[in-house]
């Protein structure tokens, strides 16, 4: 359990100090919004597709360490699937930070986000932690040109 603590703090704290695919890609594709109020987390995703595959995934915004980290993972988990794989992947990450019980495959499938496992004992930052994923599946079926917004509210 401290080993995973200790995982977990450094892997926040190191995406967090630098978040991966950060800023606004050059050519927007497709775009969602994601706002937290209880916390003040605030994203901007961009996804943007090649055919039926997330050629790229980038944020942008303001929050907690766990929003901006969180955000940051999932653009690496992200970047390269197909949609479908990515709307799995959301379904997983989802069912383990509000702690429903999942099968090992699909918590071997999550790789290095189980590290946000923990925070289902915390329901404030369950929110935190899947706002990244709510603006980023919103973006993945918007229409391009249309900008939707999610609230965790
Ligand atoms: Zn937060």
């Amino acid at each position: 359990m401290s080993d995973n603590t200790e995982l977990y703090q450094s892997l926040i704290l190191d995406h967090n100090r630098s978040p991966r695919n950060h800023g606004a890609p050059a050519v927007v594709d497709r775009v969602a919004d994601g706002r937290n109020p209880m916390c003040g987390d605030q994203l901007r995703v961009w996804v943007t597709l090649d055919g039926d595959r997330v050629a790229d995934v980038r944020f942008a915004g303001k929050g907690c360490a766990i929003s901006q980290a969180s955000a940051s993972l999932m653009t690496v988990a992200v970047k390269g699937k197909t949609r479908a794989e990515a709307d799995a992947m959301f379904d997983r990450f989802h069912d383990m930070v509000t702690g429903k019980p999942a099968d090992e495959a699909a918590t071997a499938a999550l790789g290095k986000l189980v590290v946000f496992g923990g925070v289902s004992r915390f329901p404030a930052r369950v929110k935190c932690a899947s706002l990244g994923w709510h603006a980023m599946r919103a973006a993945l079926h918007a229409d391009p040109a249309a900008a939707p917004a999610v609230s965790t509210e």
